[in-house]
């Protein structure tokens, strides 16, 4: 017997999220993110669900050879590059293409020279200030690849640090002065890659030749201020578990470690097989909504690690057995991730291997 706790991977809102993107996207080529077992969908689902995408981007060359195993054949790119020496050999072996970022792996690249085909990006910093060169030292860059035997230049790359409508506009490091930073690049002919899904959807102005969407394949909005409605998008993830045990408590009764939560009335407290060991914040505050029989009943106390408390005393038609959705299609994982202080990528992303994953494929 397995423990009731489940996500259940909607195939077909990640084809049809797909499609959204390659509307937004005008013509660009679309690299999938399935960084972070595809933010916790399951790399074999979205290597299944993103068939029509042009490209694969994941973070490491394991990931890239899992991809080929699983039958993807077309472009696949380390949006971080390698790490050390001994990836660059599987960049040949399974046709990878790699970012290329500092001058250490130039010097790795021509280490290991002659190559038969190592296909680069350099990724630009443009304001960022995480990876990346800046535009004057580009040509050289490209130049120094180009000279080592087997290598060439395919793509230019940089990111975005505040692509979503809200971010102020006077801030620090806003597109328009990230672009402005990136200068005549973003003109170079073929094989440029600048927006992320915020940039992909409210920016299309900023071009390049691919587009990298993440979170918004996975039905996630990467500014929660905009809903998924006026996205068109749909959330692919519902995490959900069953009630296993039903507790009535006179007021003045607390619920779990710290007694955080103390009953004000004669309450139903329904318990859940869900905890922190799955990937359900501990962070996460009373009230926090989840969703069962068709209502939402607030968290009720401290997430355990393999429970949770949940106040189903307006939800009479709660009990054991009773399917309680975490986060999805009701509980946006967004508006979740908010109570807690952090945002829907890092609920997804921490989504704990010991919960199984389902697919769905008719809806
Ligand atoms: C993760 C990542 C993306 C995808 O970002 P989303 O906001 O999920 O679309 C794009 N580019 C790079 C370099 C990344 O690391």
């Amino acid at each position: 017997m397995s423990r009731p706790i489940s996500v259940t991977i909607h195939m077909n809102a990640l084809r049809s999220n797909l499609e959204r993107v390659r509307v937004t996207a005008a013509g660009r080529d679309i690299w999938a993110v399935v960084k972070a077992n595809a933010y916790g969908h399951g790399l074999t689902n979205a290597v299944q669900a993103f068939e029509k995408a042009e490209g694969l981007a994941v973070l490491e060359v394991g990931e890239a050879i899992r991809a080929r195993t699983l039958g993807w054949k077309k472009r696949i790119l380390l949006l971080e590059g390698f790490f050390e020496d001994a990836d660059i050999d599987n960049l040949e072996k399974y046709d990878i293409e790699t970012v290329i970022h500092s001058t250490w792996m130039i010097d790795a690249l021509k280490r290991h020279a002659p190559h038969s085909k190592i296909k680069c990006h350099i990724k630009i910093n443009s304001g960022m200030n995480r990876l990346g060169f800046l535009n004057f030292e580009c040509p050289e860059v490209h130049a120094m690849l180009e000279s080592i035997p087997g290598v060439s230049v395919v793509g230019v790359m940089t990111h975005f640090a505040n692509a979503e409508p809200t971010y102020l506009a006077d801030g620090p490091a806003t597109v328009d002065k990230q672009l402005a930073r990136l200068g005549r690049l973003k003109q170079l002919d073929g094989g440029v890659c600048l927006a992320n899904s915020a940039a992909t959807l409210f920016r299309p102005e900023v071009g390049g030749d691919s587009v990298r969407a993440g979170i918004v394949l996975y039905g996630a909005s990467p500014d929660k201020h905009i809903s998924n409605a006026e996205l068109g998008i749909r959330p692919a993830m519902t995490f959900a578990a069953k009630i296993i045990a039903v507790q009535q408590i006179a007021p003045g009764e607390a619920v779990g470690y710290g007694s955080r939560w103390v009953a004000k009335r004669p309450s139903r407290i329904a318990v859940v097989a869900c905890g922190y060991a799955d990937g359900y914040p501990r962070t996460m505050p009373d009230g926090a909504p989840t969703y069962v029989e068709g209502k939402i009943a607030p968290l009720a106390g401290a997430v355990s690690m393999d429970m949770l408390a949940i106040d189903v005393t307006d939800v009479p038609e709660a009990d054991i057995g009773s399917v309680v959705e975490l986060w999805g299609e009701h509980i946006l994982v967004n508006d979740l991730a908010d109570y807690c202080g952090t945002i829907g990528y890092e609920l997804l992303c921490a989504l704990a291997p010991r919960v199984p994953i389902r697919i769905s494929e008719n809806n």
